[in-house]
């Protein structure tokens, strides 16, 4: 979050899954067969798998959204590296080292980071996250393939994970030999993972290597889960809710965009009152009552006979009392992990449990979760369309990534709403682009 406004681009950061403009090829490796998703599969075995898998889509795929023509897999090879093996040369640039996987429409191949970046996602995020990888990579040849490459850079990524998410909507849905019984668990693992592949915040949309950010990404990811193939193949730069902006001057840029703690509570505190002070009218027909916040110490929260908790009873709205109330320092450790707007997603959340509350809803079970992320997206939604000019708090880039690192930090295991990190995301995603009235 910021207080100002200006000037300045921050120059684009490490993008680490990228597409390289021109290359040439060898031979088509085949991927052994190993079969079933067995715990113990090497990285190696897991990117053989998913790379035939992908195939197999879109061999399946492909000819509807080409008008009948055949899906034509890789024909330039796959190409794992290592730093002592770099990856081969790609229209006329040598292959250098890099923690990294591309596609390469000049020799139609993919070239992976075998020694580092594969291994690690898998070890840290699952192997749904590597196949997610190849799913997008092979997205690039799909473009390729229909000739649709002249889009802006953001939108063939957001093309690309679009794609990857019509390969999982089509996993889900049973028709992988390779990768079965795929859990909710497994896909918020692998959306955290996405959430370390997006660009450095501040990357301008417009950019060149711009890949766009995690809110992004992991929207155009879901609604190729949702709505596959057909619907990621009409993607283009007038239809697509970019919200990735630029740091606006340069003291945002140096912080990273970040207020200090207590500012940022304090300020977000200020907002949220005054965005549910317009807004709860709005819903209810009724005026909104200021509400009390009471931050406390670990071990000292204030008694409430009957508090709706998150994160563990970190944070709560009292409905006996009327208030809510944090654990202070256990605030301060989440907005050192993500950053000041993982406060706001958590201050968010407890206005609008207040908000629920108060006119009578639920925000228990799932549906009533969901309901209290539509809220809070509207919050954030407020904050996306105010006049820059005139006001001073405003979100800075990386906010909405830190939000949804805060959400699947919490809707994994803690939540016991029932409510998936994926479902929880949409539905927080759905009020910050659609505001309020997505909400009633
Ligand atoms: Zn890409």
């Amino acid at each position: 979050m910021t207080g100002h406004r200006a000037t300045r681009l921050l120059a684009a950061g490490a993008v680490v899954l990228s597409v390289l403009a021109g290359c040439s090829g060898g031979g088509h490796g085949s991927p052994s067969g190993t079969s079933g998703p067995s715990a113990s599969l090497s990285p190696a075995q897991v990117v053989q798998l998913a790379l035939k898998d992908v195939e197999r889509y879109w061999t399946a795929t492909y000819p509807t959204i080409s008008g009948g023509k055949p899906f034509q897999p890789i024909q330039g090879g796959y190409h794992p590296y290592t730093q002592s093996s770099p990856p081969p040369a790609c229209g006329g640039e040598e292959g250098v080292y890099q923690p990294n996987a591309f596609y390469c429409p000049d020799g139609d191949f993919i070239a992976w980071d075998a020694e580092q970046l594969i291994p690690q996602l898998q070890s840290k995020f699952g192997r749904l996250l590597v196949v997610l990888v190849f799913a997008h990579e092979y997205g690039h040849a799909v473009q390729y393939r229909l000739g649709m490459t002249d889009q802006p850079t953001v939108v063939l990524e957001q093309q690309a994970d679009c794609y990857a998410g019509a390969w999982l909507g089509d996993a889900k849905a049973g028709h992988s030999g390779s990768f079965t019984g795929i859990t909710p668990a497994q896909i918020d693992s692998a959306l955290a993972g996405l959430l370390q592949l997006r660009d450095q915040p501040g990357t301008s949309k417009a950019n060149e290597g711009a890949h766009g950010n995690a809110f992004d990404r992991i929207r155009a990811l879901q609604d190729g889960v949702e709505n596959g193939a057909t619907k990621c193949a009409g993607y283009n730069e007038g239809n697509l809710p970019i919200t990735e902006v630029p740091f606006t001057e340069e003291r945002d840029a140096e912080s990273g965009g970040n207020l200090p703690y207590d500012q940022a509570v304090d300020t977000l505190v200020k907002d949220a009152e005054a965005y549910w002070a317009k807004a709860y009218p709005q819903l209810t027909g009724r005026q909104w009552k200021p509400l009390t916040v009471r931050p406390f110490d670990s071990g000292s929260a204030p008694a409430c006979p009957d508090p709706d908790t998150i994160a563990d009873g970190a944070a709560f709205y009292c409905p006996t009392g009327d208030f809510i109330a944090y654990d202070d320092q256990r605030l301060q450790a989440l907005y050192e992990a993500f950053g000041d707007n993982a406060v706001g997603l958590v201050i968010g959340d407890l206005y609008a449990r207040a908000v629920q509350h108060r006119r009578g809803q639920s925000t228990q079970g799932s549906a009533g979760q969901l309901a209290v992320d539509c809220l809070n997206g509207s919050w954030t939604n407020d904050l996306l369309h105010r006049d820059p000019r005139t006001e001073t708090t405003k979100l800075s880039p990386g906010d909405l990534d830190e939000a949804v690192a805060a959400l699947l930090a919490f809707g994994r295991g803690t939540s016991g709403s029932g409510a998936s990190g994926f479902d929880r995301i949409a539905a927080y995603r759905n009020g910050v682009l659609n505001g309020l009235s997505a909400c009633k």
